[in-house]
């Protein structure tokens, strides 16, 4: 379980950027350039949580998870943050994962994210029973891909997640639209952590709404500074 942050007054900045994608997936720039501008912009953690084949926005090569993860472990002892080798994973349709060879464990951090368009029923069912499998960490962009909203599944799927301690992230690349499942989320009880879905070096660590958005409704955000 990891320990709690607060946005507490405006204008705090936080330094976790736990959602950014590496030229490993689909994005653009190197691991060496991402953890060299987190080293910039000052912070403290950064998730490299690339698509592993066959999840969407992946590549179907031997080896590239082992590649990757030698120069993340070259990059720790580099620089001083705390660099999270993770995962994102489509969450199907059916509420099963995509798989990854080698497993889920090999990462410290696993987002679960929905990539494919569906109405509120068929996420509840999708995100819950993707939850209750106790692997993913994170629901990534929760609202992305929604067609249609309704509070009783939302209450579906906030319950769901606070039970699975599945954190909801707040993504700076798909806008938040249901502050209404946000709001009854926290009051479920469920955490919150904040990502830039970054496919390049310069959009790391831009969420200064989400910092606010976590602010102005008093969400619990995930602290990630103590975990490894
Ligand atoms: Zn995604
Ligand atoms: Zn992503």
């Amino acid at each position: 379980m990891n320990s709690v942050l607060r946005v507490g007054c405006e204008h705090q900045v936080i330094r976790q950027d736990l959602h950014v994608h590496s030229e490993f997936s689909d994005g653009y720039d190197t691991i060496e350039r991402i953890v060299k501008r987190a080293h910039e912009i000052k912070l403290d953690v950064i998730a490299i949580t690339d698509h592993f084949w066959p999840s969407l926005g992946s590549k179907d090569e031997r080896g590239l998870i082992e590649r990757r993860r030698g120069i993340i472990n070259e990059m720790r002892n580099e620089y001083g943050l705390r660099i999270l080798d993770g995962a994102e994973v489509d969450i199907m349709p059916d509420g099963t994962l995509a798989p990854i060879e080698e497993g889920y464990d090999q990462f410290d951090i696993i987002i679960g994210s929905v990539h494919f368009c569906l109405d509120s029923n068929e996420w509840a069912k999708a995100v819950s029973k993707a939850a209750e499998l106790g692997i993913i960490d994170i629901l990534g962009h929760f609202d992305g891909y929604l067609q249609s909203y309704s509070p009783t599944y939302g209450e579906l799927v906030a319950r769901s997640l606070a039970k699975n301690n599945v954190a909801i992230e707040l993504s700076s690349r798909y806008e938040v639209k249901h502050l209404d499942f946000i709001e009854l989320a926290r009051d479920q009880g469920c955490k919150f952590t904040i990502g830039s879905d970054a496919h390049s070096a310069n959009e790391i660590g831009r969420f200064q709404r989400e910092v606010e958005l976590a602010r102005v409704m008093d969400l619990d955000l995930c602290d990630y500074r103590m975990k490894l």
